[in-house]
């Protein structure tokens, strides 16, 4: 027995020791973090100096290609060090941004900063997630309302405001709006803060004792879901999170909780009972930062302009305002509307777009609107917190993303009167779609790639697949996450933990995702994550599917079942196009014949044949035609040759023990062989 105790104890000893040893590495590397980003502030200062451009994306890129390259030979995961990295460099960037903005107009050192809340409130966090990089110490007033903090500002008691303007789950926030508009103040900044709720309660209290729970209305909106699973729990609307939090404080009742931040936890001495309550993961509020004079941004840092404008109820008047922007190519990043406070019969529009007062372009336009709209006033032009991720070709072998195809037919069928369909055909629309899922145009001259497993296995098969297809040039990554199989013995997939794990491979490797949703009870939340949601080939006629899809904002792969004709296929298509999805297109993936040689037999044709029929983008999947991974390259040829938009091939990093799918798995080398064959027959 003492031997037990006397082995465990030296194991104890050894963790303790190795655990001090991990301490001391994240000490050195907060403090490396923190010397590193002093460098970045002092080249900023130089930059500034010898007026030098800001972003130097070929240095951005040329330092992740080494970081890859050092990882590779520490044996650490490529795409792990790309993500550590790409947040250094989105840091060391917002840094630099803040730091010659600073210069620009930093007059004063210090500043009130109104806002509707007290302490630990998301105000408060935004607050200071603002002013975190600038030079400026800044004190709180706290207000009881939205309009207080804007008094605050026009009267000289505060030099600045912040206000919500918007929030992802629950939408726009009309007062605030309102407010916007009838005070004189102009909008310095932006703030892109993420909320995290999290469910609070005092020291002794626990999930199963909750009775109510406090709470500002909108984080119970977007709280509802973990609130609607609370077994007989009453839900209290209260001022706000922060105040939500005192309050429960002060009543000191383990039966009362809060929604509020882990922040308000740590101030009023609560327990977190549960962490990222909200419906969704991604929950964003943007807060607008106002002051009594507009402020001059640097025309190197990239800025937003909003303003408010009428244009009364003439048919095309705002569509005539609005290209005033497309003809100086502004692009519009934002566009919302509420009624006229005065004149419920008309609206203003409130609207955002990427450009600098400064700027000539931005001056022709806001001219021409102000020769067509009733009513113009800007709000205020600002540095953007939308720092866009940058397009990466990192390690790339060949560039698929110029792959073209050899032949293809645009040609309306004319004779060919279109059946069962409408919007799916020629008839309708001439010109093909182009579907954009991030940086990638299916439908266009270049040819596509899709690759990945045919499931997701486990994270680090979908993350080796990952970087191995992205790595050959493929710009999309596939994976299943529910599997419906023939036999209900196979593997039915990890559902949506495999999602989680497809997601953060393609968020890795800066590919958007495709996957395939088994029924409509799942669109609404596959569609939260999904960026392509598939239509499988046992599934082409469930119409109820695919109505719910049509219903999605996603883009829809639909593909052929296996004993469907074109035009039925191109009938499942007219479902989705007339639910309201107009982003949809098919696939080509083999059908039943009385071949038995092949998995099914690519029908090469559909390819010509759907173009002349349609204006939808159809892509060729050798992988399931086949059933043999022999096969796969020649026909992922022969759909190129036939003018494919896209090919969609299954990778697995190691066929041999692949859950499903694994015969007709191209290995990663034969993938990489594939995309060098398809870049040279060009
Ligand atoms: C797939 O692509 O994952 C799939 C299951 O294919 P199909 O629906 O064409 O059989
Ligand atoms: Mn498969």
């Amino acid at each position: 027995m003492d031997e037990v105790n006397e082995t465990t104890e030296l194991a104890d000893q050894q963790i303790e020791s190795l655990r001090d040893n991990v301490d001391k590495i994240d000490d050195s590397i907060l403090q490396l973090l923190a010397e590193r980003r002093r460098l970045s502030s002092e080249i900023a200062g130089e930059k500034q100096r010898t007026h030098r451009p800001f972003r130097d994306e070929s240095r951005e890129n040329s330092l992740l290609t080494k970081r890859i390259e050092a990882a590779r030979q520490h044996d650490l995961d490529p795409g792990f060090v790309v993500r550590i990295w790409e947040q250094i460099i989105s840091d060391s960037v917002s840094l630099q941004h803040e730091r010659l903005q600073g210069l620009i107009n930093g007059g004063a050192s210090t500043a009130i900063v109104a806002l509707q809340g007290i302490e630990g409130s998301y105000s408060q966090l935004a607050a200071e997630q603002f002013f975190r990089d600038k030079p400026v110490d800044i004190s709180l007033l706290a207000c009881t309302k939205f309009s207080d903090t804007v008094d605050a500002v026009e009267h000289g008691r505060a030099d600045v405001a912040i206000l919500p303007v918007e929030n992802t789950t629950s939408g726009g926030i009309a007062e605030v709006y309102d407010l916007l508009l009838h005070s004189r103040l102009a909008v310095i900044g932006e703030v892109k803060y993420r909320v995290r709720h999290c469910l609070l309660g005092t020291a002794d209290s626990s999930l199963d004792t909750i009775k109510s729970v406090y709470g500002h209305p909108q984080a119970v909106t977007q709280c509802s879901e973990f609130l609607g699973d609370l077994q007989d729990v009453e839900v209290i609307f209260f001022g706000d999170t922060a105040m939500s939090g005192r309050r429960i404080k002060a009543m000191g009742d383990p039966a009362v909780a809060a929604i509020a931040s882990e922040e308000a936890a740590r101030r009023f001495g609560l327990q977190v009972l549960k962490r990222d309550i909200g419906n969704r993961k991604e929950n964003f509020t943007r807060f607008l930062v106002v002051a009594r004079d507009p402020i001059s941004v640097d025309e190197r840092i990239p800025s937003k302009t909003s303003l408010v404008l009428a244009v009364g109820n003439a048919p095309g008047a705002l569509m005539e305002v609005l290209a005033e922007f497309s003809t100086e190519g502004i692009p519009l990043v934002k566009l919302e509307s509420r009624p006229t406070v005065d004149n419920p019969w008309e609206e203003m529009f409130y609207l955002d777009f990427d450009g600098n007062v400064a700027d000539e372009r931005v001056q022709r336009a806001l001219d021409g609107v102000k020769r067509k709209a009733k009513f113009v006033r800007v709000l205020g032009c600002y540095p953007s917190q939308d720092l866009r991720p940058q397009r990466r070709n990192l390690d790339v072998a060949p560039d698929a993303s110029r792959i073209q195809v050899k032949s293809r037919s645009k040609e309306p069928e004319a004779a060919l009167k279109p059946s069962g369909y409408k919007i799916a055909s020629r008839v309708h629309k001439g010109d093909n779609t182009v579907i954009e899922v991030g940086d990638v145009k299916l439908g266009g001259d270049d040819l596509v790639v899709i690759a990945g497993p045919c499931a997701v296995e486990s994270f680090e098969q979908v993350m080796t697949a990952a970087a191995a297809v992205k790595a050959a040039g493929a710009t999309i990554l596939r994976g299943g996450c529910f599997k419906p199989r023939t036999s209900p013995y196979s593997f039915q997939g990890l559902g949506y933990e495999g999602l989680e794990m497809l997601v953060e491979a393609g968020r890795a490797h800066g590919m958007p995702i495709v996957t395939e949703v088994p029924a409509p009870e799942e669109v609404e939340k596959m569609s939260q994550t999904a960026d392509i949601l598939q239509i499988g080939a046992r599934n082409m006629q469930n119409f109820t599917l695919l109505s719910e899809v049509g219903r999605s904002a996603r883009p829809v792969m639909l593909k052929r079942g296996m004993s469907a004709s074109l035009d039925e296929l191109l009938q499942a298509a007219e479902y989705i196009l007339d639910a309201g999805n107009q982003q949809v297109f098919l696939c080509e993936r083999g059908i039943r014949t009385f071949e038995t040689s092949t998995r099914n037999t690519l029908d090469v044709a559909a390819v010509p044949v759907l173009q002349s029929r349609t204006h939808l983008p159809v892509i060729v999947d050798p992988s399931h035609a086949a059933g043999d991974r022999k096969l796969v390259t020649p026909l992922a040829l022969a759909g190129q040759a036939a003018g494919a938009h896209g090919i969609m091939v299954e990778v697995h990093p190691n066929p041999a023990e692949a859950l499903s799918d694994g015969p007709q798995a191209l290995d990663l080398d034969d993938f990489a062989n594939l995309m060098e064959l398809m870049v040279g027959s060009r």
